[in-house]
């Protein structure tokens, strides 16, 4: 299958990893709308985060993400958005506000900030 979120949970195309569990990873997006923005997946292909059989299991990954990233930047203000016409495979955006300081394509340092705050 050609999805480029399959490949990444495969393995075959490299992300920065935030978080992974059995069902679900977090990875930044290589596109950041800010500093820290993270994607969370379902590691199964899903075209909808709607089409997920344990939605509440997938949420509580968004919250775990969107908690540590209001420690790592330092920000109460975390937006996300499910939108899902850019990659045809389910997926959250989960985004501090673009007001935190930092540098958006500090992939590493980002990922890392949030991996200590998790
Ligand atoms: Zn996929």
């Amino acid at each position: 299958m050609d999805c480029i979120f399959c490949k990444i949970v495969r393995g075959e195309i490299p992300a920065y990893k935030v978080y992974e569990e059995d069902d679900f990873l977090a990875f930044l997006d290589i596109n950041p709308q800010s500093p820290g923005h993270t994607q969370v997946i379902p590691k199964k292909h899903f075209r909808w985060v709607w089409d997920i059989p344990d939605v509440g299991k997938y949420f509580e990954v968004v919250r775990k993400i969107a908690k540590a990233q209001q420690k790592a930047f330092n920000t109460d203000f975390i937006l996300s958005k499910i939108i899902g016409d850019e990659v045809e495979h389910a997926h959250i955006w989960v985004f501090p506000n673009s007001g935190v300081s930092g540098d958006a394509k500090d992939f590493a340092g980002n990922a890392e900030k949030i991996r200590q705050a998790l």
